[in-house]
């Protein structure tokens, strides 16, 4: 065997002395090892420990198992000394043992996705020195009986992979339970405990057929080579899809020692956020169990309590309690352990200020000791992230850029997603209600298994709890509701990521998942029946409730006044209808980059007369059917022009295969034939004519100007006269006309000629004039290659990047659906290009054009009006590259100004 030498540093230590590592070094520690290791330094008590760098996961995955300890042997014996050394205690001592917890971290956090062993270094002996140490028996017992069970799961592989698995190890925990007529894990005695970690080591034995491993050094490695296996787990690999992390990223090993948060009574364990996730409140705030360890408080088996007073009153009048029952039952911590309380109070406040966002903690109190588990910027809802945004602006937290670049420019999307309709709510009937997890407004079908999330269009996807198996299915569901877990579960947090409407601990639902039935008041609710949540009060409502329009916040004006203050590249918006058109500027678009005329010609009786058109034999013929079409095209214009208020508009001329306006059902080919007084024959035998072997690549763009050049005239005609219509009334525009895929200079030529001509006609007839230019969509290759001849003649240049990124790759558009999907899964793609500009090649033609079209036209306007306008890395290259604008559809326009001011902070 090659011996490896290791020249880089495998391991950096973390804790109160010995901190190698810091916030900066999340690439290489991971977000969860990074921060551990800064909070080590400023002097939050962190529980010491050490972390094996996210390149070594990547390097484990061509070295396999065994030669990777040999890369890490020395470097991971020297660590796990220095912990000892400040624990005084040894890792594998029957009478004094270090237990270990072993966490995964990836450069970015993906909650739940991966996973984590507890409780490490135990074994029959080990677990009787725990006891004898901490004089406390059921606690090492349970200890024991958890980690037993953890290691199963995540290093042996019994962890239940579909719906219908049991997970073994609850199974017998749930038979004891029964047999012993109780309810809780903290019920258990150490009798029971120690009947389940025998048991526990049977089901092991039978289902793997190898002993459990009481090595602590074979646990050890066990456990960090299941973490880097769990990089490559369903729900990791499906995750980093759905959020955009490349799969070479790897994730690192946090070893750490473990603080107990099940000793008893004066133990707890707990998960806080300085702001609130969901609203984005400046309230501190958070959940605990007493006596309990890790996933507990997440995991919705005990009811998790409230850490502040005013949080678990507010709790308690959601979850119709008395303040007596609360006070007896749920206390909060402030009221429990007040001292610990206030301590934790002024870490969250030190690490808000110094990470300069909200956090999301974990903490551990051990024995009235309070530890750190963990730290990082916490994922919140649209709203909230605006919120906190402007909040710690005014605050003088942050500045402005900080602020904005603070910002998800996608997240932005959510605000402007529908809410209930005020009179239609008062209506509604109330099933019963919730804690209102992640605000939003959802209406569906019920479904009970995250994996039918699909069943139905709309779904709501109703569960006792969620667990990270269920994620695709969650991203599906228009809503998600749980009957238990609190506002940090699992579905909650996950749910407020995705910005999803998630009503969680709705403890009046009993849900049958074997008869598919949810029970309320002796109430029935079956799958595909219509419910409603109100994801920011908590209501579960019957039936689909209406929805409209939401009201834009203050903060968002803010945000958006903000963009606009340090963007550089203006936002345009794609839109055809006035409809569209004023959506687009009450987003605050400054022009329509993108307006086509193809959709104008779809609705009721133009159809009719562009099929007349399409159909005629003779010019004549065309012509008289283009003259019915010119004051249905004018009046389209008007509106149009009127709705931007004198913003600059960009018409594209006729673009799609005329294939795509006439009938190919017999039916409506009967039909026209009878309008037309033709015969059906004759209608076929023009569909036929049509037929094109390659539409995408035939007989369409500008193509169709140049041989119907009467199509240009119409089109010309209408916009200037609708220009010259809204002139008299006092309104000035200056229209934009584009003429689509252009390869050559003739051909700009060609249609630029009908263009002036006609122009020139209308100006005459109305003795008036409007200013007007004329430019081109750079989609096809040739015309970004030859740009600087083109732009001798063109106004003005927009490159339609989706056409661009079809002809540069060579897929059709409409037919990539097929093999796109499995190149991402191969990762022979990172991205679907036709979401986000590639930058490597596509990216080269729009740098190039745009110089080469600068060289001949030194301010030549250049604009972008692909998909891309809206997706915020392309819109960051737009700007890299000196482009005067994007183009994309109305709803995505704060998303394209917020992603341009980060551009220009950048
Ligand atoms: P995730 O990334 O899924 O949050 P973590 O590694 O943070 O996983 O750990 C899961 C749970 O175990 C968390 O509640 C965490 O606080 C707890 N935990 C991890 N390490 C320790 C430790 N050394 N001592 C006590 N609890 C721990
Ligand atoms: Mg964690
Ligand atoms: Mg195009």
């Amino acid at each position: 065997m090659d011996t490896i030498v290791s020249t880089t540093k495998n391991v950096y230590r973390f804790g109160d002395k010995n901190t190698d590592g810091d916030k900066t070094m999340r690439n290489l520690l991971g977000g969860k090892g990074a921060n551990l290791a800064e909070m080590g330094r400023i002097g939050i008590p962190v529980p010491p420990g050490f972390t094996i760098t996210t390149e070594v996961c990547t390097k484990y995955n061509n070295l396999g198992k065994d030669e990777t300890v040999v890369l890490l042997l020395d470097e991971v014996s020297d660590a796990i000394k220095s912990i000892e050394e400040t624990m005084g205690s040894r890792f594998g001592d029957a009478t004094n043992p270090l237990l270990i917890s072993v966490r995964s971290g990836a450069r970015v956090s993906m909650p739940g996705m991966m996973d984590t062993v507890l409780n490490l270094g135990l074994n029959d002996e080990a677990v009787l020195g725990l006891a004898k140490k901490t004089k406390n028996e059921r606690f090492a017992w349970d200890s024991y009986r958890r980690f037993v069970q953890m290691y199963g799961n995540v290093v042996l592989g019994m962890k239940p992979e579909n719906k219908d698995d049991e997970d073994p190890f609850e199974l017998c925990m749930h038979q004891l339970k029964e047999k012993r007529g109780i309810e809780l894990d903290t019920e258990f005695d150490v009798n029971d405990l120690q009947f389940l970690v025998t048991e526990f080591k049977k089901l092991i034995f039978e289902r793997t057929g190898n002993d459990f491993p009481t090595d602590p050094w074979e646990q050890l490695w066990g456990a960090i080579m299941a973490v880097f296996d769990s990089w490559n787990g369903k729900r990791a690999v499906y995750y980093r899809q759905i959020n955009g992390i490349p799969s070479d990223w790897g994730t690192a090993v946090n070893v750490q020692a473990m603080v107990f948060g099940n000793m008893g009574p004066n133990s707890a364990t707990g998960v806080c956020f300085t702001r609130d996730a969901a609203t984005g409140q400046n309230e501190f705030n958070g959940e605990y169990l007493i006596d309990a360890q890790g996933e507990d408080v997440v995991a919705g088996v005990r009811t998790p309590q409230q850490i502040t007073l005013k949080g678990s009153k507010r709790w308690a009048e959601l979850a119709k309690l008395t303040e007596e029952e609360r006070a007896k039952n749920y206390p909060s911590l402030q009221e429990v352990m007040p001292k610990l309380y206030q301590e934790l109070f002024g870490f969250q406040n030190q690490l808000e200020i110094h990470y300069r966002d909200m956090q999301d903690m974990e903490f551990t109190i051990q024995d009235g000791k309070l530890w750190i588990l963990q730290t990082r910027n916490g994922k919140r809802t649209g709203a909230a992230m605006v919120k906190i945004a402007v909040d710690m602006l005014h605050e003088g937290l942050i500045n402005e850029k900080e602020a904005l670049l603070q910002l998800i420019p996608n997240k932005l999307d959510e605000l402007l997603h529908p809410v209930f309709d005020l009179r239609a709510l008062k209506r509604a009937k109330v099933i019963a209600q919730g804690l209102p997890a992640s605000p939003g407004a959802a209406t569906g079908q019920i479904v009970f298994f995250a994996d039918e999330a699909d069943k139905f269009k709309n779904s709501i996807l109703v569960r006792m709890e969620t667990s990270p198996e269920d994620l695709e299915g969650m991203n599906i569901a228009k809503g998600i509701l749980t009957a238990r877990g609190g506002m940090t579960s699992h579905a909650a947090v996950v749910a407020r990521g995705m910005g999803k409407c998630c009503v969680s601990g709705a403890g009046a639902l009993k849900i049958n998942y074997k008869k598919r039935i949810m029970t309320v008041d002796g109430h029935e609710y079956h799958e595909g029946d219509w419910i409603s949540l109100n994801g920011s009060t908590g209501n579960i409502l019957e039936g689909k409730v209406a929805t409209m329009v939401p009201l834009l916040s203050d903060e968002f004006a803010e945000v958006m006044a903000l963009s606009d203050k340090y963007a550089t590249m203006k936002v345009r918006a794609n839109a055809d209808t006035p409809k569209d058109a004023k959506t687009a500027r009450s987003f605050g678009a400054l022009g329509i980059g993108l307006a086509r005329t193809e959709h104008m010609f779809f609705e009721g009786d133009r159809i009719k007369a562009m099929r007349e058109m399409i159909l005629a034999d003779t010019v004549k013929g065309r012509i008289l059917a283009l003259q019915a079409l010119l004051p249905m095209q004018r009046s389209d214009f008007e509106g149009l022009f009127e709705a931007m208020q004198g913003h600059p508009v960009t018409v594209r001329l006729l673009d799609p295969p005329l294939h795509e306006f006439v009938p190919h059902q017999l039916a409506t080919q009967k039909e026209l034939a009878e309008d037309l007084h033709i015969s059906l024959g004759a209608v076929k035998n023009k569909v036929a004519e049509l037929h094109e072997f390659n539409p995408m690549l035939g007989h369409r763009g500008c193509r169709l100007g140049i041989t119907y050049p009467e199509i240009t005239e119409m089109q010309t005609r209408a916009i200037m006269e609708a220009a010259l219509n809204l002139k008299e009334k006092g309104i000035t525009v200056s229209p934009e006309i584009m003429i689509p895929l252009v390869g050559t200079l003739e051909e700009f030529e060609s249609q630029e000629a009908v263009i002036r001509q006609t122009a020139q006609k209308v100006f005459e007839e109305y003795e008036d004039t409007v200013e007007f230019t004329i430019g081109t969509m750079i989609e096809v290759p040739r015309a970004a290659l030859l740009a600087d001849t083109i732009a001798e003649k063109a106004d003005f240049f927009s490159f339609g990047t989706n056409d661009l990124t079809q002809m540069a790759f060579g897929y059709s558009r409409d037919d990539a659906g097929k093999f796109l999907p499995i190149y991402l899964e191969k990762g022979i793609l990172k991205d679907d290009p036709f979401e986000v500009l590639d930058r490597e090649g596509v990216g080269q033609l729009v740098s190039l054009g745009t110089k080469k079209g600068r060289s001949s036209k030194k301010n030549l306007k250049v604009g972008l009006c692909g998909e891309h306008g809206g997706e915020p890395s392309s819109v960051e290259f737009c700007h890299d590259n000196g482009l005067d604008y994007v183009s994309c559809s109305p709803f995505r326009v704060p998303i394209a100004r917020l992603a341009a001011a980060q551009a220009a902070i950048q």
